[in-house]
């Protein structure tokens, strides 16, 4: 989609730090990252957040989790997946993405 942040990094027309791609999936490292793995993994075809995610997208979403944490070795340690979704859930890019969180004990606090 024109003018978003995530189809240009998808279309490599914006530089990222690429950790997995698929066909259906790319993933990279958060530019300000809140833990010490953060990834975030997006669907290739742009939707705006998870209201659009049909079972397909979620399956491919789900698989490339386990990728990236087996690939960033927080498999075994354990790790947090959230999708910020709107206003209250303080989504800021409108591209479905998930995000990957662990490499680190995180909080019992979700907010
Ligand atoms: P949201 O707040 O929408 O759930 O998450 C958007 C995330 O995208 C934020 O964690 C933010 O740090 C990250 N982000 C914003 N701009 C860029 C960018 O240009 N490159 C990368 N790698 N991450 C970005
Ligand atoms: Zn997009």
């Amino acid at each position: 989609m024109k003018d978003c942040l995530f189809c240009k990094i998808i279309a490599g027309e914006i530089p990222c730090n690429k950790v997995y791609e698929n066909d259906k999936v790319f993933a990279f490292r958060d530019i300000n990252p809140q833990a010490p793995v953060h990834v975030l993994i997006v669907p290739k075809t742009h939707v705006d957040n998870i209201l659009q995610c049909d079972g397909d997208m979620a399956a491919a979403l789900t698989e490339a989790v386990g990728e990236v944490a087996r690939l960033e070795g927080v498999d075994e340690s354990g790790f947090r997946v959230i999708s910020n979704c709107g206003s209250d859930g303080a989504q800021s890019v409108k591209h479905l993405h998930v995000h990957l969180l662990g490499g680190v004990q995180l909080t019992e606090k979700m907010n």
